[in-house]
């Protein structure tokens, strides 16, 4: 019998996880946002349910993060770390050598173009994410006994490939965390982020007064969205997803389900946007009959343009993660409608999945 999680007890924890003033690397950081962005897609119906992450999508979101990262900051790669030795990011620099002039892409289609060259460097981050951040995100402060608040499997203390494959290749959120993560993770994402930007300046003393590190890491624009663009006007025209004008001129790209929150790039959550649309909208959850209608484009069409040009689609990503972002606001959080029109959120009333199946 447990009772259930207090999401803010769980909050509560994460900070004392971010104000760790001991941090040498940001994998931890990079550990937590990806747990974030997971209790988002998985959140589960039940609140207080365990929820079971799997290990190889763990690393992939992990790789996510930093792939964008390794792109050169004023002609440097970022240390992650404070002797600048990385074993994630030299995997990750490999790959991105597998596949050398082809300009940010993401890392799904790295993973197309170079299926060897990923599944080496998925090999190589995972044994060091479990064997490291993984295992220690949840020792905090100075206590020789960590709380186990997130997850509890001692078995990580010496985590080996078949200990990982004797435990099914996942770790359990705990009763009630993923759920409690969820609700959080507009709060604690960009506060990790925050704190991510803040330690890569400590690594890297040239950026000390660089105001743009933030948006170096973290902004949408660290993949170029220039292919999908032109396969989304060829597909649905050249006028504006949200209020139907003609784009005449600086056609934009916009993330339905916002980037800062869910940081999905495939073609399900693009849509061709007017600048003054896409400006309006800015970060604000869309309302869901956006969301319906971008995924209403369809599964297998989506996928047949993705495909087309070497994209991720994920249909299924921005799918669990529009659901789970309803599951878990509050009626009263503000929703983007169409221009100059945000609302409160008064109800979710669309089915999912809405493809059909
Ligand atoms: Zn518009």
């Amino acid at each position: 019998m447990t009772s259930p999680v207090d999401p803010l007890a769980v909050g509560q924890k994460m900070v004392a996880v971010l104000d760790d003033g001991r941090r040498t690397g940001t994998y931890k950081l990079a550990v937590a946002v990806a747990l974030l962005d997971l209790a988002v897609e998985l959140a589960p119906a039940d609140p207080d349910a365990k929820v079971p992450i799997d290990l190889d999508v763990l690393t992939v979101r992990v790789m996510e993060q930093y792939w964008g990262q390794l792109r050169p900051f004023e002609g440097q790669v970022l240390r992650q770390s404070s002797d600048g030795r990385s074993v994630i990011l030299k995997a990750l620099s490999n790959l991105r050598n597998a596949v050398a002039g082809h300009r940010e892409i993401p890392l799904e289609t790295a993973k197309l173009l170079a299926p060897d060259a990923y599944e080496f460097c998925v090999a190589a981050v995972k044994d060091n994410v479990v064997r490291y951040p993984l295992k220690l995100l949840q020792n905090v402060g100075t206590s020789a006994r960590a709380e186990h608040f997130l997850y509890d499997e001692p078995w990580l203390d010496s985590a080996t490939k078949r200990s990982i494959r004797e435990h099914g290749n996942q770790i359990w959120l705990l009763p009630g965390v993923a759920r409690s993560l969820s609700r959080l993770a507009p709060l604690l994402k960009p506060a990790f982020q925050l704190a991510w930007a803040q330690d890569v300046r400590g690594m890297n003393s040239f950026l000390a007064d660089e105001p743009d590190v933030a948006q170096h890491l973290f902004g949408a624009d660290r993949v170029s969205l220039t292919r999908p663009a032109e396969v989304l006007a060829a597909a649905y025209g050249p006028q504006c997803f949200y209020c139907a004008s003609r784009i005449r001129r600086d056609r934009q790209v916009d993330h339905v389900l916002p980037w800062s929150r869910v940081g999905l790039d495939g073609l399900t959550n693009l849509v061709l946007a007017c600048a003054s649309c896409n400006s309006n909208k800015s970060n604000y959850v869309p309302a869901p009959g956006l969301v319906e209608r971008a995924l209403g484009r369809g599964r297998e069409s989506l996928q047949e343009l993705a495909d087309g040009i070497d994209w991720p689609s994920q249909y299924g990503r921005v799918e669990s993660a529009a659901r789970g972002i309803y599951v878990t606001i509050t009626t009263a959080t503000p929703v983007w409608h169409e221009r100059s029109r945000i609302e409160p959120l008064t109800r979710v009333d669309f089915v999912w999945p809405v493809d059909g199946r």
